[in-house]
């Protein structure tokens, strides 16, 4: 099979951004993997994501915005002050380079050449020698390539596709139909690398694909709870069989213990945390002495002189740093609350009931101050989970955990025998919700030269994100100094692609969906202005979050792993006595027109609305 050319592969990428249902992208996206050989899957699959590498290998290329306009002005020919008046006006650096580089005669390149020189900005950080890099690069390509080019190296690829899109695409190319998309979904959630898994697919075939086994060093897709609203409930879903466990609140990690010089600490996000916690990793050496080993818990900050869980607001200052990792960790101590074991002496233990997995768990862990077991307590009625909950609340953390005796270690699945109560006094949700910030709005008084609030978004089943709050509670005065900052690189001149905003709720600012908050709310409403599951319960209505309050950043969480449409729905099916709303009620709110303009005083109007329909509640 012949080698594509880069030009195909912008083609196809231009196709993908023009399309915005994720069927047709799918579609799309197999049509062309199907031309694709074993050779260069692996590069055409992690570019289509805009990425060169799963996140964990930390690949860095090191180029910013100043960068990339130096070797743009070297080679288009133009003074850097030119480039910079052009790009100030255009916003975007391959829109820029696309228009001021000229055609060139120049014979074609392959996706794998393209592929390789950009590995290679990795390989140093000086910047004279990215510069070389790029400039020798960029004078083999076509305007059209080097606008591609770019956004890939700035992380701005912005088509739209994520792994789950990726992972059918391939299976529908290389086997011709969904049937096995779940053998090639679980190798995926085993290895956490979308593009390995294709490379395996296309040069080994399905076989190899059914063979893919837990690995020490490759972090596992986790397993996630689902949310319940009452201890009768999940006396119900268990069946009767279960034990509860204390809910910490934390961060969560998945310890590679591959041996005693090769530990490795992966975030809920297929991240890496090794690196932040040192002291971690030390205390692991100490207490696991059989290796290969995983095992999966909770980071929380202790204090170890009065025996209190320190607030997660602590902790999370030690995620992140790359500086001072030394003194934050006498200043921030943690100890790890082990609640799994996925691999043991190279045995797999995945597909192991969970009482049997944890037999092994205490036999594993030698006894260690700062690596401890979770309690894991078996309860036979309802009253008993009561108490629980009670206490673990009084005891400062979240709520419960409650797991079935006999349920497997699902990788990537949520509500397969995992379930979790939560604390929320006020509240009517079960849960807390995460959502993606889209927009933002120009502050007012304290919060004039900042943002004043942000539009959120949930995510639905095709892909699109849905407005569900403008939030502006919660956010300290703190964060009002450092969002502009935070956001700066995430500002776009347009909407992103796949959001779905009203034009009532149109932000002032853009912003492409990345950063992830986790939002607590009073309840779920019917909503005129918001998008979120819109005519799914009612009519020419969606849902809002009533009373939103930011209750944290999740840079652990990325937006393929914020709230779903359908568990929005969920939630809001949960809560107790929902109001009968007569669907004139409900007419009366909405806005005739929508145009696309609108001014500060519709926004206004919008809001009190969204009030009047609240208070139907
Ligand atoms: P979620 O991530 O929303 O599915 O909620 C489950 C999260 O609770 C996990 O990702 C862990 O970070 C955290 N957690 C805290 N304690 C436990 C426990 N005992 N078992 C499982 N997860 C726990």
């Amino acid at each position: 099979m012949k080698e594509h050319n880069f030009k195909d592969f912008v083609l196809l990428l231009e196709q993908l951004e023009k399309e915005s249902g994720r069927i047709a992208m799918r579609e799309i996206l197999a049509r062309f993997l199907k031309e694709c050989s074993d050779l260069e899957i692996e590069a055409v699959v992690y570019l289509t994501l805009g990425k060169v590498a799963p996140d964990y290998k930390e690949i860095i290329l090191g180029v910013s915005n100043a960068l990339c306009l130096k070797v743009l002005a070297r080679v288009a020919g133009y003074s850097e002050r030119t480039i910079k008046a052009r790009f100030n006006e255009v916003g975007d650096i391959g829109e820029l380079a696309h228009q001021v580089l000229k055609p060139r005669d120049t014979p074609p390149v392959t996706i794998n050449w393209v592929f390789e020189q950009i590995i290679k900005l990795s390989k140093d950080t000086k910047i004279e020698y990215k510069l070389d890099v790029m400039a020798a690069t960029l004078v083999k390509l076509q305007p059209i390539e080097a606008k591609y080019y770019f956004r890939i190296l700035l992380e701005q690829l912005r088509v739209g596709v994520q792994e789950p899109t990726v992972l059918e695409a391939l299976t529908l190319a290389k086997l011709g139909s969904l049937d096995e998309l779940d053998q090639v979904r679980r190798a995926y959630h085993l290895c956490g690398d979308v593009g390995y898994v294709a490379k395996v697919l296309y040069s080994k075939g399905l076989s190899a694909i059914k063979e893919f086994k837990v690995s020490c060093g490759l972090p596992i897709v986790p397993m996630l709870a689902k949310p319940l609203k009452s201890s009768e409930e999940l006396f119900e879903k268990t069946e009767g069989q279960l034990v509860v466990e204390y809910k910490y609140d934390g961060l969560r990690v998945q310890a590679h213990i591959c041996d005693s010089d090769h530990i490795e600490l992966f975030s809920r996000n297929l991240g890496r945390y090794t690196e932040q916690f040192p002291d971690l990793v030390e205390y692991l050496r100490e207490s696991v002495q059989v290796f290969p080993c995983i095992l999966e818990g909770e980071i929380i900050a202790y204090d170890f002189e009065t025996d209190e869980i320190l607030p997660f607001q602590l902790l999370v200052r030690r995620r992140g740093r790359k500086y001072d990792i030394e003194e934050m960790s006498k200043e921030i101590p943690v100890a790890l609350m082990v609640f799994d074991i996925l691999l043991y002496q190279s045995k797999e233990l995945i597909d192991l009931p969970f009482e049997e997995r944890r037999a092994i768990l205490l036999k594993a862990l030698k006894p260690h101050p700062h690596v401890k077991i979770i309690n894991s307590e078996k309860v036979t009625n309802v009253e008993q989970i009561e108490i629980i909950f009670q206490k673990a609340i009084q005891d400062g953390t979240e709520g419960l955990i409650g797991k079935h005796i006999k349920s497997r270690y699902v990788p990537g699945k949520r509500g397969i025998g995992w379930f979790k109560l939560k604390r929320d006094y006020q509240s009517h949700l079960a849960d807390t919700i995460d959502c993606v910030v889209i927009g933002a709005y120009h502050g007012t008084g304290r919060r004039a030269g900042s943002y004043g609030s942000l539009l959120c978004a949930i995510k639905s089943a095709d892909g699109v994100y849905r407005t569900v709050c403008k939030l502006g509670s919660g956010i300290t005065d703190e964060m009002v100094d450092t969002l502009p900052q935070m956001l700066e690189p995430l500002k776009l001149n347009k909407p992103p692609k796949n959001v779905n905003v009203s034009s009532e709720m149109e932000p002032d600012i853009w912003f492409e969906p990345k950063i992830v908050l986790e939002v607590e709310a009073a309840e779920i409403t019917l909503s005129p202005i918001h998008t979120a599951a819109f005519g799914k319960i009612h009519p020419n209505v969606g849902l809002a979050l009533r009373f939103p309050r930011l209750k944290r950043f999740r840079d652990d969480k990325s937006p393929e792993d914020i709230t779903t449409e359908d568990e929005l729905i969920e939630l809001y099916r949960q809560q107790p006595q929902q109001k009968v709303v007569r669907s004139a009620d409900i007419q009366a709110l909405m806005f005739s027109g929508r145009k696309r303009t609108v001014r500060k005083k519709e926004r206004k109007v919008a809001d009190e609305k969204q009030k009047t329909l609240d208070s139907f509640f």
